[in-house]
């Protein structure tokens, strides 16, 4: 079945029962939400009975909850040891967003390995192993490390680069990979072959360590390094190619996470490009019809 979802919120009032409603909302089924602001590590207390409330509600509405997504906040880096007070404050940040997950039952937390800060590459992979071997261990969470575009001195661009860190995980059981479709092709790998893409991941990484994939387009061309993310189909990568990624057999069960952009800064586009994805037929005109919030009936 696909499995179709997009970043939501998650409100101090609200929670794990508002990140649902905003899922339903959009038509998805699955979804992945950051513990709190993205940017801050300012997190508030979980609150047990809205989460039990939320995980009631999922039942009811047949959401597989063993697939949802947590994302850590992209501020954390594991990548630079050079300042051993700061790292360890990611650390033990990451540690704090390890347990929120498990208060949650969520089962996978995505994390962008880091960026090495002028440490080197070498080093920024011993780092981000490092700090993963003091987190890991002792928890039924999974780290998934997400590809990355490249930008700046971010680690993570290259497959071998996750592969080496991988291989220096202890706890092999629990560190994952989570492709974001923008990052590949901005790092330079042409995914319009995908399953290519998927043999060279698998020989590399092997293909069972993929547990989610965040779907974007990109507003630049191949290798450009920039993490630009495009809404569905107006991008470098374009419609097919995506769809061919969304719908590969090979990903069958893993859930497929949306973060393209809000039209005009104003308009979440997700409802309306999940039913174009649904529909498997690129509609050139979705902006425009998001921007009048025209209803869109299938
Ligand atoms: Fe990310
Ligand atoms: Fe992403
Ligand atoms: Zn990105």
């Amino acid at each position: 079945m696909l499995l179709i979802g997009s970043h939501v919120g998650f409100k101090k009032d609200s929670q794990l029962l508002g990140s649902l409603n905003e899922t339903l909302s959009y038509g998805a089924n699955t979804f992945m939400f950051y513990t709190g602001a993205p940017q801050n590590t300012m997190r508030y207390k979980i609150d047990d009975a809205l989460t039990k409330e939320a995980l009631l509600k999922m039942q009811e509405e047949n959401i597989d909850y063993s697939k949802v997504i947590v994302h850590a906040p992209y501020i954390i880096n594991l990548g630079n040891a050079d300042n051993s007070d700061k790292y360890m404050f990611a650390v033990n940040f990451l540690k704090g967003e390890i347990s929120r997950c498990e208060e949650l039952g969520i089962k996978n937390i995505v994390l962008h390995p880091g960026s090495h800060v002028g440490c080197g590459i070498e080093e920024g992979i011993k780092n981000i192993a490092q700090g993963l071997n003091m987190i890991l261990g002792n928890t039924s969470v999974t780290i998934l490390l997400e590809t990355m575009a490249g930008k700046g001195s971010e680690v993570g661009s290259k497959l071998e680069e996750i592969a080496q860190i991988i291989n220096l995980v202890e706890d092999k059981e629990h560190i994952g990979v989570c492709l974001d479709t923008c990052h590949l092709s901005d790092a330079g790998y042409d995914i319009k072959d995908f399953d290519k893409f998927l043999n060279e991941f698998d020989s590399l990484i092997g293909i069972d360590k993929i547990k989610c994939v965040h779907v974007n387009d990109s507003k630049n061309e191949v290798g450009a390094h920039k993490d630009r993310h495009e809404n569905i189909g107006f991008g470098y990568i374009g419609f097919d190619t995506l769809i061919n990624i969304i719908y590969n057999k090979k990903l069958e069960d893993i859930p497929k996470i949306l973060e393209t952009p809000y039209v005009d800064r104003e308009y979440a586009p997700y409802k309306y490009e999940i039913a174009m994805i649904k529909n498997k037929k690129f509609d050139d005109k979705l902006l425009e019809k998001i921007k009048s919030q025209e209803h869109i009936n299938n």
